[in-house]
């Protein structure tokens, strides 16, 4: 039976009572305007655990004063009726003066990985979101973890703070999932007319673009992203922000393409920005 609990003592006493009776707790953080991405955590969280806990809360610390935190996509009911479909087993969904309380203040700063990629343009936001995702970490306690590959930084940044705090979760990333026509899934995407749709297939366009320039021995990042670049270009309302090569781990750009290497990017169609990333193979 699904519960759903707005309070951080309430969540900790049924995750306690979980964890005494030798349950193992997989927890799919999420901001909401659920989609398919995130149910193939849910999916994949209920084959490897006991009990799973999906949050969903629009952390107000990640977004920047000019983003889009009063507008992001709110579908709270729809998202219950799923994930009770589904046999999820408990929604925690805190306010957000639960999660801060107006003497919080305490942040989490990265010294190299939050200035890469997205990082350049949204100043504090990685910060803001391992804050939430440590809270939420101690708060459900979960044997595992699970966050998506469409978010590559994120869970980078994630891993990094489960090794440096020595915290006992597994962090599983999954896959992007895609429309057939190879968009990325983004709650973000109902800001998309139609047009846009059209124009938003630049990002998976130019990722391909990257990959079968590898397979046709091509391994100099310089010309990987100028060819791509020249695909976002022929798109008439696509501005890019960064197109990037990144080593896995450390985020930091590299000369040489090979196996392994994240492909990243990042553009606005109109107001949207949208990103997307690829890993070589
Ligand atoms: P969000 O609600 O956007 O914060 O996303 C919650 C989790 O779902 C994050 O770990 C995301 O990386 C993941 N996610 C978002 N979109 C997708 C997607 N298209 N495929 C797989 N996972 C996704």
């Amino acid at each position: 039976m699904l519960k759903i609990m707005r309070s951080i003592d309430d969540a900790r006493k049924m995750l306690h009572d979980s964890k005494r009776k030798g349950l193992s707790t997989g927890l799919i953080p999420t901001m909401g305007a659920l989609h398919e991405g995130h149910l193939s955590l849910v999916k994949q969280a209920q084959r490897e655990n006991d009990e799973v806990v999906v949050s969903i809360f629009v952390n107000p610390l990640q977004f920047g004063k000019d983003e889009d935190f009063n507008r992001y996509p709110r579908s709270f009911d729809k998202d219950c009726e799923v994930l009770s479909s589904m046999g999820v087993d408990l929604i925690f969904n805190p306010t957000a003066s639960e999660m801060y309380p107006p003497e919080f203040s305490t942040g989490i700063t990265f010294h190299h990985l939050e200035k890469k990629l997205c990082g350049k343009f949204r100043p504090g936001h990685f910060g803001a979101v391992a804050v939430v995702v440590l809270k939420l970490f101690l708060i459900v306690n979960p044997d595992r973890a699970y966050f998506g590959q469409k978010d590559f930084q994120q869970t980078v940044i994630v891993k990094r703070m489960v090794a440096d705090f020595n915290l006992d979760v597994e962090i599983k990333v999954l896959p992007t999932m895609r429309n057939a026509d190879g968009l990325a899934l983004s709650s973000r995407n109902v800001y998309l007319n139609n047009a846009e749709k059209r124009e938003a297939l630049c990002l998976y366009q130019a990722l391909t673009k990257a990959q079968s320039l590898v397979n046709a021995g091509i391994a100099t990042a310089m010309e990987i992203t100028q060819e791509m670049e020249k695909i976002i270009r022929a798109f008439k309302t696509a501005t890019l922000d960064y197109i990037s090569i990144v080593n896995p781990d450390t985020l930091e750009e590299t000369q040489e393409v090979y196996r392994g290497s994240v492909v990243a990017l990042a553009v606005k169609i109109g107001k949207t920005r949208l990103i997307d990333n690829i890993i070589i193979v």
